[in-house]
């Protein structure tokens, strides 16, 4: 049932949008076009009865024609999205291998920074304070190691 019941709802909003937007444009343009005609009266009521549910009728017809159109757009997206992922299978599969690359690249030089970072260091025997493991003298209190 379900299967039958969506498409039939895309298929009101196909023909029930386009009448919105034409209905909410001749509104607008009636509107427009009686505004001469109240410019100077008292009397605004005529263009704005027309120009309001006008402009309101052409603006929910916008997310009527996405909603209509939206099976539509995904088949073509995925679609393009097939196309594009079949067409340079090749190009992203290296993509994807240099990116793997890189990263592994920068893993494994942060994973040598940070061990350098622990391993060689140490702390002075007098004061306590951390300084460098190969060297004699504590560059803190300056006694020797
Ligand atoms: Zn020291």
């Amino acid at each position: 049932m379900e299967k039958n019941q969506k498409p039939k709802i895309f298929t009101v909003l196909k023909i029930v949008a386009p009448i919105m937007l034409i209905l909410g444009v001749v509104l607008i343009i009636l509107g427009t076009a009686v505004f001469p005609l109240t410019w100077g009266s008292s009397s605004v009521a005529p263009n704005a009865a027309l120009f309001a549910p006008g402009m309101i009728i052409a603006f929910l017809s916008i997310p009527c024609f996405f909603i209509a159109f939206m099976p539509n757009i995904n088949k073509t997206m995925i679609k393009t999205a097939k196309y594009i992922k079949e067409d340079n299978k090749e190009d992203l599969t290296d993509l994807a291998d240099t990116t793997a690359d890189i990263t592994s690249g920068a893993i494994s030089k942060t994973t040598r920074a940070v061990k350098k970072g622990l391993t060689d260091t140490k702390y002075c025997r007098h004061c306590g304070k951390q300084i460098e493991a190969d060297s004699k003298f504590c560059k803190h209190c300056g006694n020797e190691q």
